[in-house]
């Protein structure tokens, strides 16, 4: 799709994010036969291609969101069908976000429409749980909260950004884990061929969709993430043949410790790049056994 935004209006990151998620729009309308919205309704505007048009034009002339655009996106569901079917990679997600802002600051709704009635789910430090509540608010004023009880489902997403803020470092690893990730980080670098996952905190961190979410399940509190749902998350990731490798290797090194330790501080002594290498808990002699 062409853009004219002007370079003044592209100096702002959010209007460069915008203009070059614009760009990738080519208006196949794929997305038409999956927007829920579009199907019950019919209505081009209450489709992707629709309402990124709507989008355009009010960012692109810096207008303020006039009573269609915010009718449009508001009947937006955010399921995101579209994200999933474009084939240009449109990421309307980030695109509609940017509405939803401008509508918020440039549009003012009918008296009616400020008021809100919602079920929200937050994140609470104390006691360390996700928490439901019902609320009433006028715009951002909040007339009445009451505490009802959590849906595991609805916790899901706080318990993850509550474990993502807090930290792989952080989570209630076992002595027995940690040991496990340390021979897991060494085997990943002396067997390659094993294709073994990184396991560092910052790794772990960024996959932990991955790993750990499915674990997750009808959690809403962190005590609810226990040392075992750790390594049953983590050693999920691992293979039948990778944890065998990883066993392999574990015995290979504790054997050849124990029944010729000259020769393995020989061998350090050669290589003083290894020494830092190898995890001290080998070193020691101590059981290698991955699990
Ligand atoms: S499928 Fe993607 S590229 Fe095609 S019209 Fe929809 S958003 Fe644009
Ligand atoms: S996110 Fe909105 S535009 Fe995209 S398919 Fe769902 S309802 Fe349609």
């Amino acid at each position: 799709m062409q853009t004219h935004f002007s370079l003044a209006q592209l100096a702002d990151p959010k209007t460069a994010e915008a203009e070059a998620i614009l760009r990738r729009c080519v208006h196949c309308g794929f997305c038409l036969a999956t927007c829920p919205t579009y199907l019950e309704l019919g209505n081009e505007l209450d489709s992707p291609r629709g309402r990124i048009y709507l989008i355009k034009d009010m960012l692109e002339n810096g207008k303020p969101a006039s009573k269609e655009v915010v009718t449009h996106i508001d009947r937006c569901l955010s399921c995101l069908s579209c994200v999933t079917t474009c084939p240009s990679g449109v990421d309307y997600m980030h695109l509609v976000d940017q509405a939803r802002v401008r509508i918020e600051k440039t549009y003012k709704r009918p008296l009616g429409d400020r008021f809100v009635r919602e079920r929200v789910v937050l994140w609470n430090d104390t006691t360390r749980a996700a928490e439901a509540s019902n609320v009433v608010r006028f715009a951002d004023l909040i007339l009445e909260q009451q505490r009802v009880p959590t849906n595991p489902v609805d916790a899901h997403a706080s318990l993850l950004a509550a474990i993502r803020s807090l930290g792989i470092a952080q989570l209630p690893w076992s002595e027995a884990m940690l040991a496990a990730r340390a021979r897991i980080a060494s085997a990943r670098e002396w067997a390659p061929e094993l294709d073994l996952p990184d396991v560092s905190d910052d790794a772990l961190l960024e996959s932990v969709e991955t790993w750990l979410d499915p674990f997750l399940s009808g959690k809403t509190r962190l005590e609810a993430v226990t040392p075992a749902l750790l390594g049953e998350a983590l050693m999920s990731r691992f293979t039948h043949d990778q944890r065998r490798g990883i066993d392999e290797i574990a015995q290979i090194v504790r054997r050849t410790i124990r029944q010729l330790p000259g020769l393995v501080r020989r061998l350090i002594d050669a290589d003083q790049r290894r020494i830092a290498d190898l995890p001290e808990h080998w070193l020691l002699g101590r059981e290698c056994k991955l699990l």
